[in-house]
């Protein structure tokens, strides 16, 4: 079977955006069946001739955004226990937020492997946000613009050994 990971984060990073560029037209499993799975989409991801199941997790953006509610928790757990490597996500632009610092906390208790990406960072508006980002303590992040296609390249880099 293939490798797997899971890209966690807090709503509105990009999370979603680098699954479906990833995954394009190959969605391998959409259950909305409301409050079960509807959060979970999972497919097969292709990079630079690298083959990979994905998972994207979401569902909690009407949750309250300080706080990292119980089904969110439990939901990104899972990912986190099933994925060979999870991609932690942020948000460049917005710089780390306390719920960045909350999901960080609870990574570095998991024992799967950690890529911290930087999303949305294309331009120059994400260099105070990827300076920030290094105080979550899994060293450099891979720097990207899931909505552009920039940083492929390296995030390839980066998940290689762990797949
Ligand atoms: P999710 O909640 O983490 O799944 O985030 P989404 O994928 O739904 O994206 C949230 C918002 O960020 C959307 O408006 C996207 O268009 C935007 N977004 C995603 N990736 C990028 C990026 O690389 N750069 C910029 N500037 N915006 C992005
Ligand atoms: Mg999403």
């Amino acid at each position: 079977s293939l490798p797997t990971v899971a890209i966690v984060g807090r709503p509105n990073v990009g999370k979603s955006t680098l699954f479906n560029r990833l995954v394009g037209k190959r969605l391998a499993l959409v259950d909305d069946r409301p409050g079960v799975t509807r959060d979970r989409r999972e497919g097969e991801a292709h990079l630079l001739g690298l083959d990979f199941r994905i998972m994207d997790t979401a569902g909690y953006e009407d949750e309250d955004p300080d706080s990292l509610p119980g089904r969110m928790r439990r939901q990104t757990q899972a990912a986190i226990d099933e994925a060979d490597v999870a991609l932690f996500m942020i948000d460049a632009r917005a710089g780390i937020v306390p719920l960045d610092e909350e999901i960080a906390r609870w990574l570095r208790g998991s024992s799967t492997p950690v890529v911290l990406v930087a999303n949305k960072a294309e331009g120059r508006a994400g260099e105070q946000g990827i300076l920030e980002s290094l105080a979550l303590g899994f060293g450099d992040p891979v720097q990207l613009s899931a909505e552009h296609g920039e940083g492929v390249a390296d995030l390839f880099e980066a998940l290689l050994p762990h797949l």
